[in-house]
């Protein structure tokens, strides 16, 4: 792999949905700027609920089939986003959407929930060392809102990140790689109760009746925890078309979207990160490969 662009961005989610929502005007910069934008999603969201009526027919509950239908919404989405690298950690199906905490799902067999994080972190560790990233974006412990596939997925990059980087682990799913920086997703509460406000002031015109609250937004921080900020305000369309492509999950009235709980939620095309590894900035980045040196080779390397 001699051939990748010289600066390269690994994403790793929990379900098809939660990258456009959360990073989709970052991908969708990077993967417009030339950069290689890899995603790595960790299960199909088979348990996810179905908004559309006359899709209702591939719940979990029903007749099924909403996993191998959000590959297809998440293909529609990566186009949306310019992105043409996008993989299921250990091929589509290997891990279970372990639906939300507290459920039976939790401990089914195959429930990435139930996963061994090392045995997972391996499939991801071959990415890392055939990609190279310089840059790794993903939740933070809480997994932004406490759903275990988010928790998991933190864990299991978090530790791909570090057995990739050793140099005596599993040669044989490639050469060591450190990730010089590793961003988690976070939301400065600022700029989500601004949003809110927005949001209330004009929801009497919206189609949606009801708004969700600050609480609702996964990650959401003090402002003095955010250290990296993306504008994405160009790449406003493109991400507002890839959370739609997700039309089982997402309902998009742009500013503004719904979840199947039909809570209205501003749509942020800022987007926002604590830099947990690399050197921290004193003012707030604006890119995510801010001080990294590319084009030699090595970018990266440490
Ligand atoms: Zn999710």
């Amino acid at each position: 792999m001699t051939e990748l662009p010289d600066r390269r961005l690994l994403l790793v989610h929990a379900h098809p949905d939660d990258e456009s929502i959360n990073n989709g005007a970052t991908m969708a910069r990077y993967a417009a700027e030339g950069a290689h934008v890899t995603l790595v999603t960790c299960t199909l969201g088979e348990e996810g609920e179905v908004i559309p009526s006359e899709l209702a027919h591939l719940a979990p509950d029903r007749d099924g089939g909403l996993g191998p239908h959000r590959i297809g919404e998440l293909t529609a989405a990566m186009k949306e986003l310019g992105v043409t690298d996008h993989r299921f950690l250990g091929g589509p199906g290997r891990f279970r959407d372990s639906g939300m905490m507290g459920v039976e799902q939790n401990h089914r067999a195959g429930a990435f929930w139930s996963a061994d994080v090392d045995e997972a972190a391996e499939h991801l560790v071959q990415v890392i060392r055939e990609v190279r990233p310089q840059v790794l974006v993903t939740y933070d412990p809480h997994g932004g809102y406490g759903h275990p596939d988010h928790i998991q997925a933190h864990r299991v990059a978090m530790r791909a990140a570090e057995l990739a980087a050793e140099a005596a682990f599993r040669r044989d799913l490639g050469d060591p790689w450190a990730i010089a920086k590793i961003y988690w997703n976070r939301v400065p509460r600022p700029a989500a109760e601004d949003g809110f406000a927005r949001l209330r002031a004009t929801l009497p015109r919206l189609p949606f009746t009801e708004s969700a609250t600050v609480d609702d937004v996964p990650g959401v921080v003090d402002e003095s925890v955010i250290t990296t900020e993306i504008d994405g305000t160009a790449y406003t369309a493109a991400k507002a078309a890839a959370m739609r492509a997700h039309a089982t999950q997402i309902e998009v009235a742009e500013p503004w979207f719904v979840l199947s709980n039909q809570l209205a939620q501003p749509l942020f095309t800022t987007e926002y990160y604590e830099l947990v590894r690399g050197e921290r900035p004193e003012t707030r980045e604006t890119d995510l490969f801010a001080g990294i040196v590319t084009g030699r080779g090595e970018a990266g390397m440490r």
